[in-house]
């Protein structure tokens, strides 16, 4: 019998991982560097929109690569589909931030990674900076169910100090497959990753992807479910980086890793889930999420590959 989520103790699992203490802050910008390495909340939302949550499910943190999914599918709707021409989707086994584009066509390798993160921030509808953070920032909205207020210290620093992302939209200009200016794409992208959520709002911007695309809190199509495929896709092969093969075997759930140590999960049909835990591993992916996320796929039988 499938085990039901709404009994599932996540302050037992929570207390389990609590003793867990490996993994690293990270640094790259003041906030992120105070955050609290104890920090640890989970929750999880279902397709009738209901919650578990666990202790801390209400502390905010910047939405960092979490967002990336939800990039690529404002870009596929505003576009119609060019998106999926303008960025690759394969794999690429390298971090996150490698200087890299698809070799003889200069696209970024996928929208998980952040160079196909400021591809598809450029793509989504608005004809400056300022038109489209605000369309990004309504998309958001529209997938967790509610205005997301965005922290402009993270914006700003990650605006001024995201040198490699700078590099990386200079690279795709160079390459002529950024149509903006290279210092709008790293605007509008560091101003989407600064974004402000708690875990119950990524667990349902994760279930709207599982729900294909329909906000289980609101009930609005938010995109067609045909795009909520492709970008829960395309967060199977490539959403937790260089760890995306480890993490499909040992979890087995399509899922965006984040530098603010944010796990966003979408379980076709079965749930949105999100964690948060601040010390990271070696792939950027949070040491603590990724244990919880191994067994809310274990105990909750939510693996994609499992035959029962
Ligand atoms: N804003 C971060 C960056 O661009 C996101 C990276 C991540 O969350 O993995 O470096």
């Amino acid at each position: 019998m499938t085990p039901d989520p709404h009994r599932y103790d996540l302050d037992a699992l929570r207390a389990r991982l609590l003793d867990e203490r490996g993994g690293k802050v990270d640094d790259s910008i003041p906030t992120l560097a105070g955050a609290d390495p104890g920090l640890c909340a989970i929750a999880l939302v279902t397709p009738d929109g209901t919650a578990r949550l666990s202790a801390d499910a209400d502390v905010a943190f910047s939405i960092q690569s979490a967002a990336k999914p939800f990039l690529f599918a404002l870009a596929l709707l505003d576009t119609e589909g060019e998106a999926l021409d303008r960025v690759g989707i394969e794999p690429t086994g390298e971090s996150f931030d490698a200087i890299k584009l698809e070799s003889g066509t200069g696209r970024p390798p996928n929208p998980m990674v952040n160079a196909g993160a400021l591809l598809t921030a450029s793509l989504v509808r608005g004809s400056d900076t300022a038109a489209r953070d605000a369309r990004i920032a309504e998309g958001l909205a529209a997938f967790a169910g509610h205005d997301l207020a965005v922290d402009e210290d993270v914006a700003h620093n990650e605006h001024l100090l995201g040198d490699r992302n700078h590099a990386l939209a200079h690279l795709m200009r160079a390459e002529g497959t950024m149509q903006v200016s290279a210092d709008d794409a790293v605007a509008v992208y560091a101003r989407a990753c600064a974004t402000l959520v708690d875990v119950e709002t990524l667990a349902v911007m994760g279930a709207t992807l599982a729900c294909g695309g329909v906000n289980p809190r609101t009930g609005v199509r938010v995109i067609p479910a045909r795009v909520a495929r492709d970008v829960v896709s395309v967060m199977a092969t490539c959403g937790v980086y260089d760890g995306s093969g480890r993490w499909m075997r040992a979890v087995g759930v399509p899922a965006k890793s984040s530098v603010s140590g944010a796990i966003v999960l979408a379980a076709p049909g079965r749930m949105g889930a999100a964690v948060v835990s601040p010390p990271l591993d070696a792939q950027g992916t949070s040491v603590r999420g990724r244990l919880a996320s191994e067994a809310l796929s274990d105990d909750l039988h939510l693996h994609s590959f499992a035959a029962g």
